[in-house]
């Protein structure tokens, strides 16, 4: 190092060297990925925690990349979302997402599913124009606005709240349904919550995680179940791993229940077998 024992910042750091280097490839090879059709969505079923039926699905996205594989977001959506790739890639995930919905349906009318719920990052809902892409995805696959369930976070909807909040307006109004994802990690208000145009609150996997071992996260769960119920918001628990979390869930009256007890996020065919009528998980 140039400068002196203090000068650590100078020091050449291999490690990351290469995550900088990877963070580069990834962000070239995004634009191909997009135009190639390299990605991928999984389906992961949304429980009725009454009935144990499956009632919705939300799209999780894969990059099938050439040389490494099937890639979870965990290796791309940052750097998608500091390039603004992450646009176009949440763009075509909605309408693959919705294309997929309207297959279904039409193969099984009978069907359980009743939404598909998709990821929005907060610079996807920002790029002018989310709503009117919205409804043209919606048009292009011949879906109804009731069968989309759009998960935004928590920052989007306190941030720039009025242009955000006149946008949610708008798509709520079409019939679309807005869910608050990873509820309880952000900052939101419960006063705010009151006024927010929002339909549904995907209450965050820590809180899951610890609702038998801890009486406190017992009692919070609790609290956001009834406060939810009363403020006509339907509660989707994440990252449900236990049958005695569901059970628990079950007893709060938490309506719908996410995770690997149900069903890992799956492809599209196996979501069939798992939807027909008569299937409980
Ligand atoms: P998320 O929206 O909170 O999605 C839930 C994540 O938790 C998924 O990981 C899912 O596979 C995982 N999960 C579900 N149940 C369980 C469980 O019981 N235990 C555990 N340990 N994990 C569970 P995945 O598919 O790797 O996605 C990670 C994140 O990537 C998502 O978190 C979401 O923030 C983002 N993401 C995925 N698809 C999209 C997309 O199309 N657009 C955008 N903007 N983000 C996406
Ligand atoms: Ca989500
Ligand atoms: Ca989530
Ligand atoms: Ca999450």
């Amino acid at each position: 190092a140039k400068g002196g024992a203090k000068g650590t910042w100078q020091r050449y750091q291999p490690e990351l060297h290469t995550a900088m280097t990877e963070r580069l490839e990834v962000r070239a090879a995004l634009h191909e990925a997009i135009d190639t059709q390299q990605f991928r969505t999984m389906y992961q079923p949304i429980i009725d925690l009454e009935t144990g039926l499956i009632t919705g699905v939300e799209s999780l996205v894969r990059w099938e990349h050439p040389v490494r594989g099937l890639l979870g977001p965990y290796h791309f959506i940052e750097v998608a979302e500091e390039s603004g790739a992450i646009v176009a890639i949440g763009d075509w995930v909605l309408r693959e997402a919705l294309r997929q919905f309207a297959r279904w349906r039409a193969d099984d009318p009978d069907m359980t599913l009743r939404y598909v719920s998709v990821n929005v990052s907060a610079r996807q809902f920002r790029t002018p124009g989310f709503v009117d892409r919205v409804r043209a995805a919606l048009d292009e696959a011949g879906a109804k606005p009731e069968w989309l369930l759009l998960e935004i976070t928590e920052s989007l909807v306190l941030r720039d709240a009025e242009q955000v909040w006149a946008d949610l307006r708008m798509l709520r109004a079409m019939g679309v349904r807005i869910a608050i994802d990873d509820f309880g990690t952000g900052y939101s208000s419960l006063s705010y919550l009151r006024q927010m145009p929002v339909d549904v609150l995907k209450l965050d996997k820590s809180f899951i995680d610890d609702i038998l071992t801890s009486d406190q996260q017992h009692t919070m769960v609790d609290a956001i179940v009834a406060l939810a119920r009363n403020l006509d918001l339907k509660v989707i628990a994440e990252g449900v791993e236990e049958p005695g979390q569901r059970a628990a869930l079950a007893r709060m009256g938490c309506p719908y229940g996410q995770g690997y007890l149900f069903s890992r996020p799956v492809w599209p065919a196996e979501i069939v077998a798992l939807a027909h009528a008569e299937a409980q998980l």
